[in-house]
């Protein structure tokens, strides 16, 4: 074939990328491109943390492909008439994509297969951004899992593929018109704090940083979250500067390299890969979770929070320090550790008695690596409605958390300056009387009051549905 054109969605990397290579294997021409979505449509789910991590990760996959001979092309608007139009300037014959497991995607692949069918124009949908994806990993009974221990296990089971490298050489044709690469300015965003570095070779290098010095002590560390312990590298899952086979297959080896005792440590690493596939397998098969609760039990509760205790909770105001530390540290670098996601996640809906669904949305809006599926796997889990072998009851006391998971205070004096001077164990209960200083909000609800308001929510919606 003489020309076909590449996609680029959430596969921001030259290397081990399926459809890109075998788009390049193919085609003597390579139009590699990226569609920028239309902010009206896309704003409520995003924010300027992640339009600014796009932005330097389209910079430097341009710089990655011009290396090899290719130009990165950028186009804005609706993408199968984008696409139409480019093949029509280049004389394509065919589109190569990955595939995006949620249902927005799903829905414009579809519409993409039917424009080529009209036309005549071959689209090739590759498998790339999990390891086993849609209806490879099921039941005996040919059904999706719903709990994910089962799943993980019928997971580790399948045969896995190798990465393969990067195409060595891309021709792209000369005269097609791009657009400038996207700014934050494109969208009217400006930046709000310090992102971690985009791009494929800074999310190679966090996982180098990683594999050499923190896989062996990852299960014994990976909870505290003062410890930096954890890999960093969800938000280049997230935007595909890095492919999961190359994480995956290189964490294998290492784990195989390490010394027995560390082993168990260093799989827990693989077990958390393996929950974001569960995840993406969630929001393939029960897409609805988007809109209501995946335990059917639940749907229809009511959260009788106020709006103006979900502000607080935003700003990190809400007296509560474990809380309001990771709201910040969210606000100031669009990431939050996964044990401050729990607690903070918990205490909207649990505390403050608020739909799992505005913190969902708020999430998505302020993350660098704001996914639909682990999002929303990781709100409903906390939520006590979702995919998930615990029941609803479970509800973390954000004052033993303290003591348990940042027993120095550490993580909260980082992101609460207004604290550095607190002994630490007013941090693991409630202030006696008052607040902990003057310029400190005092605890917007008594957790323990709280926790019973949540038990009765939860029966009054159970005897509603007679279960
Ligand atoms: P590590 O601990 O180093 O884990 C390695 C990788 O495994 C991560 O990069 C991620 O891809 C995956 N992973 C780890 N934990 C989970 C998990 N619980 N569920 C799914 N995948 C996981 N993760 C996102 O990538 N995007 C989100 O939008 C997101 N929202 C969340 C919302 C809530 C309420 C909760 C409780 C969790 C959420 N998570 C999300 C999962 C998890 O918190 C992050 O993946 C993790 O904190 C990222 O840090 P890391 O890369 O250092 O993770």
């Amino acid at each position: 074939m003489k020309t076909a054109i590449h996609w680029f969605r959430r596969d921001l990397r030259i290397t081990d990328n399926t459809a890109l290579g075998q788009c390049a294997s193919r085609a003597a021409e390579v139009v590699p491109v990226y569609i920028l979505s239309e902010w009206t449509i896309a704003h409520r789910w995003t924010g300027s943390h992640r339009q600014e991590f796009l932005c330097g990760s389209l910079e430097a996959l341009a710089k990655n492909l011009s290396a090899i001979g290719g130009r990165l092309l950028i186009r804005q608007g609706n993408p199968i008439e984008e696409l139409v139009a480019l093949a029509r300037e280049t004389g394509a014959g065919a589109i190569y994509f990955n595939r995006d497991p949620d249902p927005f995607g799903r829905a414009v692949e579809e519409k993409l297969l039917q424009a080529g069918q009209e036309l005549g124009l071959e689209v090739v949908a590759c498998k790339d951004i999990c390891i086993h994806e849609r209806v490879e990993v099921l039941t005996g009974s040919g059904d999706p899992f719903r709990v994910f221990t089962p799943y993980a296990k019928a997971w580790a089971k399948l045969p896995k593929i190798d990465p393969v490298g990067r195409p060595r050489k891309l021709v792209t044709p000369g005269h097609v018109k791009s657009l400038e690469l996207p700014s934050l300015a494109t969208w009217g965003l400006r930046a709000e704090g310090r992102i971690v570095a985009p791009g494929e070779k800074a999310a190679r290098e966090r996982l180098g940083n990683f594999l050499g010095n923190a896989l062996a002590s990852y299960g014994a560390k990976r909870d505290f979250p003062a410890a930096d312990s954890t890999s960093r590298l969800s938000q280049d899952l997230r935007w595909g500067l890095l492919s999961t086979r190359e994480v995956f297959t290189r964490s294998e080896k290492r784990v195989g390299e390490l010394p027995a005792a560390d082993r168990s440590n260093a799989m827990k690493f693989i077990s958390e890969l393996i929950w974001r596939e569960f995840y993406l397998n969630i929001l393939w098969h029960f897409p609805q979770v988007l809109d209501t609760e995946f335990n059917p039990k639940f749907r229809g509760m009511v959260w009788p929070g106020s709006q103006e205790n979900f502000h607080r909770w935003e700003a990190g105001e809400t007296g509560f320090p474990i809380v309001d530390a990771a709201m910040r540290e969210l606000n100031e670098t669009g990431f939050m550790h996964n044990r401050a996601r729990m607690i903070t996640a918990m205490f909207l809906t649990k505390d403050l008695h608020l739909d799992w669904r505005l913190g969902e949305r708020y999430f998505l809006q302020k993350l660098t690596d704001g996914d639909i599926a682990s999002n929303n796997g990781g709100w409903q889990w906390s939520a006590g409605t979702g995919a998930d072998a615990a029941p609803y009851f479970r509800i973390q006391n954000p004052w033993t958390q303290t003591r348990r998971y940042d027993p120095e205070g550490t993580y909260i004096r980082r992101w609460l300056p207004e604290l550095r001077d607190v002994p630490t164990e007013r941090f693991f209960e409630p202030p006696a009387v008052g607040r902990l200083v003057a310029q400190y909000p005092p605890p917007v609800v008594d957790h323990a009051l709280a926790r019973e308001k949540t038990l009765e929510l939860f029966a009054v919606q159970k005897e509603m549905v007679g279960s």
